[in-house]
């Protein structure tokens, strides 16, 4: 993951519980993981795309908003 934040790690990843589908590669995904291990993704193309939701529900399968880190 490049966008701008450290990259969380595959433990993050796991830890999340669920597979992300689109939010994986999506540039507007913040995976973040609270000291007790907990894992959850927010979505910040949710402060201005009123269609998404903050903390989409897993997996995404499909997003009007997803855009892929590497276009
Ligand atoms: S725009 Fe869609 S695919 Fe991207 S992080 Fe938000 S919900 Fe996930």
């Amino acid at each position: 993951m490049t966008n701008g934040q450290p990259d969380p790690g595959e433990d993050a990843w796991r830890a999340l519980g669920a597979e992300p589908g689109l939010c994986r590669d999506c540039r507007h995904s913040r995976l973040n993981q609270t000291r007790r291990g907990t894992a959850y993704l927010r979505c910040t193309r949710a402060a201005w795309d009123e269609r998404l939701p903050r903390y989409p529900r897993l997996p995404v399968l499909r997003c009007p908003g997803h855009e892929p880190e590497t276009e």
